[in-house]
């Protein structure tokens, strides 16, 4: 039987793409912020609904960058969560920055809100939560916590492509606005394996022009003309292979996201009633993307989350322990950063089980993996 994959990228027909990369051999222009560069900032600017968007190589460099953009002085902290991707906390010591680890809540993996203000000592300058899952933080309480103490937010938002929250204006209306609004910047990932994908590549959104500046003089070695160099910038530009790629994948996104909403439902009708199994629950005043399916497998269930992750991989079935261990755990931090107790995150990771969900996934393939988890004894 075929294997089944965690994920499985988006890509445009192979005529589409071929069709749409034709260009690049009369221009011979492949880089250094082309045609389709700017088309893509451009495009992505609509669809996310935020007013500036800078391209970048991945959404590792995205991180990294948009915190050095705020030049934080060596040795601050950066109050975070371990229930994340690795890249996270690694963004934040790549800065020579201390990471402050925060627990999250039970219901959606988000940071704890009410446990960030004792972790505030002089040296905190900013948050950096993480939409995990595509759950979208209260940021409501944290940016009130980060005006109160003058820190900067910048959101790891790169579970959370293309979704909007609910806000509500002076006059009362309600309309939505894309998640990359909130915070001082937020950061989106296209890698091959997210909902959105560049092959590789990500971003940074912010309303701030003078971010947009120095965001490009990091990605482009500080480079300003022929003979300036104004910065010590990196190298961490969107090539034009990878802007087409996401050009034609924006053209697809509504759709793709249609189509991991039914499987999200499938799941969800399958497994919402059986006993010590959970789901997460986010928010319902935001649009969701369904990037992710993560379940809970509670103690007391027919077989542990390790076996089940087990038994289902010898039949062909690859879900993955999203996010185990958590990122304070893992051999090169661990005991080396301060941080309140992490229970909630630690007792997530243990129990959590990512299935697989993308685009094109097959209903039998899926009934498949419904009833290995239903039925893990069989
Ligand atoms: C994917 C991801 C990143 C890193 O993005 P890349 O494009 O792979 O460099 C960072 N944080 C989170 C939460 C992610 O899921």
């Amino acid at each position: 039987m075929e294997k089944i994959f965690i994920t499985r990228s988006s890509m445009p027909s192979y005529e589409e793409y071929i069709e749409a990369i034709k260009p690049l051999w009369d221009s011979h222009w492949l880089t250094n912020m082309g045609k389709y560069h700017k088309e893509l900032e451009k495009q992505l600017q609509e669809y996310l609904d935020v007013p500036y968007v800078s391209l970048m190589v991945n959404g590792h460099m995205a991180l990294e960058l948009t915190l050095q953009s705020f030049g934080f002085p060596v040795g601050s902290e950066v109050i975070t969560t371990p229930y994340t991707f690795i890249s996270t906390t690694h963004a934040i010591v790549r800065n020579k920055l201390n990471p402050v680890f925060c627990d999250v809540k039970p219901e959606d993996g988000t940071i704890d809100e009410e446990k960030i203000e004792d972790l505030i000592t002089e040296k905190t300058v900013a948050i950096m939560p993480v939409h995990v899952y595509g759950n979208i933080c209260n940021d409501e309480a944290i940016s009130k916590i980060a005006h109160k103490y003058n820190l900067k937010v910048i959101y790891d938002a790169c579970h959370a492509f293309g979704e909007k929250i609910m806000v509500t204006d002076e006059n009362g209306i309600k309309t939505y606005r894309g998640v990359g609004n909130l915070g001082h910047a937020s950061v989106f990932s296209f890698h091959a394996t997210k909902v959105f994908n560049t092959v590789e590549g990500g971003a940074s959104v912010f309303s701030n022009p003078e971010l947009y500046e120095k965001l490009y003089n990091l990605k482009n070695f500080g480079i300003r003309g022929e003979e300036l160099v104004v910065e010590v910038g990196a190298n961490a530009k969107m090539n034009e292979l990878c802007a087409i790629m996401g050009l034609c994948n924006l053209k697809h996104i509504d759709d793709a996201i249609k189509a991991r909403e039914k499987s999200a439902e499938r799941y969800t009708d399958a497994l919402i009633r059986i006993p010590k199994i959970s789901l997460l629950t986010p928010r319902e005043d935001v649009t969701r993307n369904y990037a992710y399916y993560p379940i809970l497998i509670g103690d007391g269930y027919k077989c542990s989350r390790d076996e089940l992750y087990t038994k289902m991989r010898e039949q062909g079935v690859y879900p993955r322990k999203y996010f185990y261990p958590i990122t304070s755990d893992q051999a090169c931090f661990k005991n080396k950063y301060k941080n309140c107790s992490l229970e909630v995150a630690r007792d997530m990771s243990k129990h959590v089980l990512m299935l697989p969900i993308f685009e094109d996934m097959d209903t039998e393939d899926q009934d498949r993996i419904i009833d290995m988890v239903v039925n893990p004894l069989k």
